[in-house]
């Protein structure tokens, strides 16, 4: 418990110091509104909960800014809407995973209006020693990695196809992509990349880290933890 203790209060100065963060606005990147952190509730933090499984996105959206949590706009919704069909509802999701993203400020509108902007090389750059710290702090057995760049930051440059619906096991720790759920993602339009949504998923249930979840039969073999 001390270790839990200790590890949540470390996590604690560490949201202080991201969230005093201004890096990328004083370098002259157009980041809208203050840093957005996942918190995990007292309970989960002195708990198993904290160092069993993270979410890492890509950046906040407008939504996130405005209302100051991960995964709260349509995207959110499409995300949990994916989960529900796994048997774990949104609530319960947010009390156990923590959720984070590779940079933590919004990064405001693209140029064309369309979605917004993909945060910079540069400012992927200057994040970076906050997220590598958390992934260290929280120490997760099974990271989620939603989206194209949060894939790559981890696994490298590898096709989304090549990485949904598959597990790596890098660095002590299992990493489960999943592809972006924003609306602007015209990747799930295909049937066969539903399909390797839906084994994405069910590597997910099957690896009965998420309270809600039940392994379905067979999937330790695909990936399961244990
Ligand atoms: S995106 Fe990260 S590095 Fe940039 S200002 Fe926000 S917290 Fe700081």
């Amino acid at each position: 418990m001390a270790s839990a203790v200790a590890h949540s209060d470390a996590l604690d100065a560490l949201h202080r110091e991201i969230a005093s963060c201004r890096r990328c606005g004083e370098t002259g990147y157009p980041i809208q509104g203050q840093p957005i952190l996942g918190t995990l509730d007292s309970l989960s933090r002195h708990n198993p909960p904290l160092g069993r499984v993270m979410l890492i996105g890509q950046a906040p959206g407008r939504q996130e800014a405005a209302g100051g949590q991960p995964f709260m706009g349509p995207a959110g919704r499409r995300l949990f809407a994916w989960l529900e069909r796994i048997g774990i509802d949104e609530r319960s999701f947010r009390r156990q995973v923590y959720m984070t993203a590779v940079t933590k400020c919004y990064p405001g509108p693209s140029a064309g209006g369309h979605g917004d902007r993909l945060p910079s090389a540069a400012e992927r750059a200057l994040c970076r020693p906050f997220l590598d710290r958390q992934v260290r702090l929280v120490n997760p057995r099974l990271v989620i990695l939603v989206g194209r760049l949060a894939i790559e930051t981890f696994l490298g440059q590898v096709r989304l196809a090549d990485a949904v619906g598959r597990s790596f096991d890098r660095a002590e720790r299992r990493w489960l992509p999943l592809p972006h759920p924003s609306g602007a993602s015209t990747w799930l339009n295909q049937p066969r990349h539903q399909a390797l949504l839906t084994q994405a998923l069910e590597l997910l249930r099957g690896s009965g880290l998420v309270a809600g979840t039940a392994a379905a039969p067979g999937s330790t073999e695909r990936g399961g933890l244990t």
